[in-house]
């Protein structure tokens, strides 16, 4: 290093070095500085100035700085865009590095490392999503995933093979992961695809042996054994996590509760691609609007908002969960006054868990302890509601939000009605609570009155009417009488009490022994207050978090009424049903809604969503829909509707539904063609194969899949040939219970050859030469598509549509000629079976465009040919 460095580039330098993958925020006095690269970095992610300061072997120092009371705003900005930040603080007094000589810096060290999985502010959080960190081990063959959302406490842990480590993180979708370096490279991607940002550690802190005793420390047990049976993997996972917080947070850990162990049979199996199809907690448009959980979420408290996520993105396969779930819906549906009033409570109740977390790692300020007050009371109200006889599942819930009246007694009685944000803006301590601070307060806030009072006692004791306590920068407080009653003040009894300070022209001033005692606490009564206060709230705190567990309790109690009252409030407006979910093979729907696009309609006032019925249970075995019918009839819409009802009906809720009876379904697949990716290439068909390939692997018989136009997005024959061979395996191999939308018709055929297909179509009306769409499930198969009209609707011109239509009656005829049965299901389909005669009476001569058309094969063209050639079509008129 060059001799020209500063002492406080120097430690920078040094401070920096150990933190290479974090922005450092420098503290220097008002402001964190950034340095060299940070700097440039930093200014350009949150468009401030870049400046310089100094020179570093003979370059400029890039820098940039952000004031420490706005800090909070630029960090969030900085997390979102993905980066770290490690924020260095000055660990003493400025005055103090100057005793020790003119070249000392300040003492700074970094506090805490910020990064995208460790927030627990509120401004950086958002209050109705979990924010999780996740780590995934190896152990040998073991492996296991564990997360923990540290602004709520809740971790867990689950065995968890590469292959499940994508559907994984595409269900809790943890804003970081953290991995040992050794496969940094490796997991790269399914980081990347699941939003998640990596991070890599030693390999050391994934060990097990030592993690067992980091997490037994930790919880201050002797061994794991109380919170569950954990495998090696199990136990590496969440020993680097809590390592990894232990680096993050410089020492100070979060109150995590104990770990719990979730297992793979207990919740319904969804990939990642069926999250996206169905768009549960994020719309395929990216945003949350259009979301399944947008449309169900009528919670009104943040906790019960993440629970209520919780339970989408992982719905149950316990079948007395469910039903003691339903039960508790059910119940707030018929009594509806019940439910108002405990969602009015429910809403003035404070998010306990971020105000405990943040209490716990000392990041808490009054407001935190205010919401646990809060909170409590709230819960308290509620039980109150909830005394008597209420089903199961209302009743353990009631039972856990009470027990707390001694603290509730003392956060109330100690804390004032709205405590200022900050403990350094003080008067967070009620009146009457504390003697001595309402003294030091009193002599803070009255101190002029104290000393009128004094005034007139000493008046009274001297018998100087015009005696005065005055104030002056010299002397302080001092009490003063005219030259006149010099001899008697200054002779016993009086000179006793009052003590000589000076004599002017026309006055002596004296002082006594309390008022210099009352003047030192009025002097030092503000910085006294704030230490009491100080004290008072440190008090406080530990005793909040001594019932940590017992609040957190509390906190969950709270969130399942209020998800249970949410789902009864959705329930009862939206006119849904409770379905039968039982453990037999059934899916049973009557006239099922989509409850994400009924509810899209209404807004844009457009016609009624037609309900449709839904049967895919065959005797004891599961059956097939094979669903035909033209573009926007429909098709899609009601195969998702059927997902997701039995999805809403394993999360304990009702259904948009007049019936329903569901056999517990163990994974939920959604697959959809890829022709309507064109724009993003080919390889959209490699992925579609990719997907539908998990599927045949993947679905046991209590599956329930839904396939949407599966190999349209290759030419016609690949595709009608992939389609068939995907139905036939999932239909025999798999025999899982499946609804398949195609435009194939000649797929219709199969249900004919295999028992439990059933064809169905959506229902469309030709008036006039147009195609009017009645979204109406029937049996059978659609006798044409249609396309053609659709083209017509979408705007292509006539000429196109006329002469389509003159190419696709031709093809018709063509069909009707060469049809036959043939011996393999290939030959079967009619409409290749023979090579398409020329149209029966060509236009004696035609247009650029007619022919252009007449050359045109269309079954031997893929979708982007077909694509090229609407715009050759369109550029010829
Ligand atoms: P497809 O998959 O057959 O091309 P979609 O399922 O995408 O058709 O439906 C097209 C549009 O039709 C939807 O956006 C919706 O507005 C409307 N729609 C679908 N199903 C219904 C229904 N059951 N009732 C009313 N409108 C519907």
């Amino acid at each position: 290093m060059s001799s020209a460095v500063t002492p406080m580039m120097a430690q920078y330098l040094e401070i920096k070095a150990e933190h290479p993958q974090a922005l450092l925020f420098y503290r220097m006095g008002d402001f964190y500085e950034l340095f060299f690269g940070d700097a440039v970095a930093a200014a350009e992610a949150l468009d401030i100035a870049l400046t310089k300061r100094g020179k570093h072997e003979g370059d400029d120092i890039p820098m940039c700085g952000v004031p420490v009371h706005a800090a909070e705003g630029y960090l969030l900005t900085l997390i979102r865009k993905g980066f770290r930040v490690a924020v260095c603080e000055q660990m003493e007094d400025p005055a103090e590095a100057k005793k020790r000589g003119s070249k000392s810096v300040v003492r700074r060290e970094v506090v805490r490392l910020v990064t995208p999985g460790t927030l627990t502010e509120e401004s950086l959080l958002e209050a109705r999503r979990h924010n999780y960190l996740a780590a995934w081990a190896e152990v040998r063959d073991e492996c296991a995933l564990a997360w923990v959302d540290i602004s709520t406490g809740m971790f867990h842990v689950t065995q968890c093979p590469p292959v499940r480590l994508g559907p994984e993180l595409a269900r809790l979708s943890p804003r970081e992961l953290v991995v040992s370096e050794t496969k940094e490279t490796d997991l790269a991607d399914i980081a990347a695809e699941a939003g998640a940002a990596l991070s890599p550690m030693s390999r050391g802190s994934f060990d097990s042996t030592g993690g067992e005793a980091r997490l037994t420390q930790l919880f201050g047990v002797g061994s794991l054994e109380g919170f569950g049976t954990f495998g090696r993997a199990e136990v590496s996972a969440m020993a680097a996590i809590v390592a990894y917080l232990e680096i993050t947070q410089k020492g100070k850990l979060p109150l995590l509760r104990p770990p719990m162990r979730e297992s793979a049979d207990r919740v319904m199996q969804i990939d990642a691609a069926t999250r996206r199809n169905l768009e549960l907690t994020h719309a395929l448009s990216g945003g949350r609007d259009g979301s399944l959980l947008s449309a169900v979420d009528r919670t009104v408290t943040a906790g019960g908002a993440r629970l209520l996520e919780r339970r989408l993105t992982s719905p149950s396969r316990d079948l007395s969960v469910i039903q003691a779930r339903q039960e508790s819906v059910a119940f707030l549906t018929e009594n509806t006054r019940l439910a108002e009033d405990l969602r009015a409570d429910l809403k003035r109740a404070p998010d306990m868990d971020r105000a405990l977390s943040r209490l716990g790692l000392d990041r808490g300020g009054p407001r935190d302890l205010a919401a646990i007050r809060n909170g409590l009371i709230q819960a308290q109200a509620v039980a109150e509601r909830l005394s008597g006889d209420f089903p199961e599942g209302l009743a353990q819930a009631s039972a856990r939000l009470t027990g707390h009246d001694a603290l509730i007694d003392h956060l109330d009685q100690a804390l004032v009605a709205e405590p200022p944000l900050m403990l350094r803006d003080g008067g967070l301590i009620a009146p009457g609570y504390d003697e001595d601070l309402d003294e030091t307060r009193r002599l803070r806030d009255e101190g002029r009155g104290v000393i009128a009072g004094m005034q007139a006692e000493y008046a009274g004791e001297a018998g100087i009417s015009s005696l005065k306590i005055k104030h002056n920068n010299v002397l302080g407080y001092f009490i003063e009488t005219t030259a006149t009653h010099a001899d008697r003040m200054m002779s016993p009894p009086l000179s006793d009490t009052f003590i000589h300070r000076q004599t002017t022209a026309n006055a002596v001033r004296f002082t006594t022994v309390a008022l210099s005692e009352l003047e030192t606490r009025i002097l030092n009564a503000g910085a006294r207050a704030q230490e009491i206060e100080r004290r008072l709230f440190g008090a406080l705190r530990t005793e909040v978090i001594d019932a940590a567990g017992e609040i957190n309790e509390t906190a969950r109690a709270l969130a399942e009424i209020d998800v249970a009252a949410g789902l009864a409030d959705i329930a009862r407006s939206e006119d849904w049903c409770r379905p039968v979910v039982d453990d037999s093979r059934a899916f049973e729907v009557g006239a099922g809604r989509h409850p994400v696009v009924e509810q899209a309609l209404r807004r844009q006032g457009a016609g009624p969503f037609i309900a449709n019925d839904c049967g895919l249970s065959d005797g004891d075995g599961a059956a097939t829909w094979l669903l035909t019918g033209p573009n926007m009839a429909g098709k899609s819409t009601f195969l998702r509707q059927n997902a997701l009802i039995a999805l809403l009906a394993q999360i304990g809720s009702f259904v948009p539904a007049g019936s329903a009876r569901i056999g517990m379904v163990s994974q939920l697949f959604s697959r959809v063609g890829a022709a309507d990716d064109l724009a993003r290439g080919r390889s959209t068909f490699m992925v579609e194969m990719v997907e539908t390939a998990a599927i045949l692997n993947q679905a046991d018989d209590r599956a329930l899949v839904i396939l949407d136009e599966i190999g349209r997005g290759t030419a016609t024959y690949d595709g009608l040939s992939i389609a068939w061979a995907t139905l036939e395996h999932l239909h025999q191999q798999n025999r899982c219970r499946a609804l398949f939308a195609t435009h194939y018709h000649e797929l219709t055929r199969l249900a004919d050859q295999l028992d439990g297909v059933t064809n169905a179509t959506v229902a469309v009306k030709e008036w006039e030469g147009e195609v009017i769409f009645l979204h109406e499930v029937r049996q059978g198969s659609a006798d044409r598509s249609y396309g053609v009209q659709v083209a017509r609707l979408a705007g292509l011109p006539h000429a196109v549509t006329e002469r389509a239509r003159v190419v696709l009656d031709a093809l018709e005829e063509g069909e009707r000629e060469g049809g036959g049965r043939a011996k393999t299901p290939l030959d079967d389909l009619p409409l290749f079976s023979a090579v398409p005669p020329a149209p029966p009476a060509p236009a004696p001569k035609g247009s650029a465009v007619e022919d252009r058309l007449r050359e045109v094969h269309p079954d031997q063209m893929t979708p982007l040919d077909a694509l090229a050639l609407v715009y050759d079509l369109k550029n010829m008129l």
